[in-house]
């Protein structure tokens, strides 16, 4: 059973066998987020990529990670505890940083597999299809992510995403995968808080406008969102 369905009406999770094998970041007896164990040996990759770079960036980069996100989630639950907000900012900056580099090293190991057992080789199926149909072609897509992986200026990701107002595939550049996102995840509920979005009526009283907000969410929609992320595949 999927972790997500597993869930009662209440959102409790409850904890079955099969959770690790779903969510391996994540540890439901702990309620935390725990380093995976990589789905194969470290010298699995090889010669493409070398044991001793797998094992540091699994063990040390990957670990560092999982620790500063568990920090900054506690540090949260502390200033809802105490409703003393002063360093939200900040905390939402690391668990921005952290959360970013556990989601996106999660997916990174799984992206993975090894050369003729998994690895390699060209898509099929509707993976081929949208690529053909966002970017040409397979060559043309494997030649522009290459490019644009290549151009990242200093720390970062090359990434293929699902764009879903479109349904089209991009390729994107992620500079330092700390700002303000969390790679990985799904926005639910957004509010928009830049100027245009409320200044005609309140001015500078941007309080006023995110109080407001409340008597017009519609929680069906965000639910609805909330179902269909619990059912996809990770
Ligand atoms: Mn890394």
């Amino acid at each position: 059973m999927d972790r997500h369905e597993a869930m009662d009406s209440m959102g409790t999770a409850a904890a079955t066998g099969t959770d690790t094998a779903q969510l391996p970041g994540w540890d439901e007896a702990k309620g935390e987020y725990v380093l995976p164990a990589l789905p194969y040996a470290y010298n699995a990759l090889e010669p493409a990529i070398d044991e001793q770079t797998m094992k540091l960036h699994h063990d040390l980069h990957h670990a560092g990670y999982v620790m500063g996100l568990n920090k900054a989630l506690s540090g949260m639950e502390a200033a809802r505890n105490t409703g003393d907000y002063a360093t939200v900012k900040a905390l939402s900056r690391e668990l921005s940083f952290h959360g970013s580099g556990h989601l996106l090293h999660c997916l990174f190991w799984k992206n993975m597999a090894p050369a003729g057992n998994g690895g390699g080789g060209k898509p099929g199926g509707d993976l081929a299809r949208a690529l053909g149909r966002s970017f040409g072609s397979v060559e043309a897509f494997q030649s522009q992510f290459a490019a644009a992986a290549g151009a990242v200026e200093g720390s970062g990701w090359a990434i293929l995403a699902w764009e879903p107002v479109g349904k089209n595939l991009v390729i994107l550049q992620a500079e330092k995968h700390q700002n303000l996102t969390m790679w990985g995840v799904t926005p639910l509920l957004v509010l928009d808080v830049w100027e245009h979005a409320y200044y005609l009526k309140y001015q500078n009283r941007r309080p006023e406008y995110i109080k407001a907000f409340w008597n017009v969410i519609n929680w069906a929609d965000v639910g609805r969102r909330l179902q269909a992320c619990m059912s996809s595949y990770r």
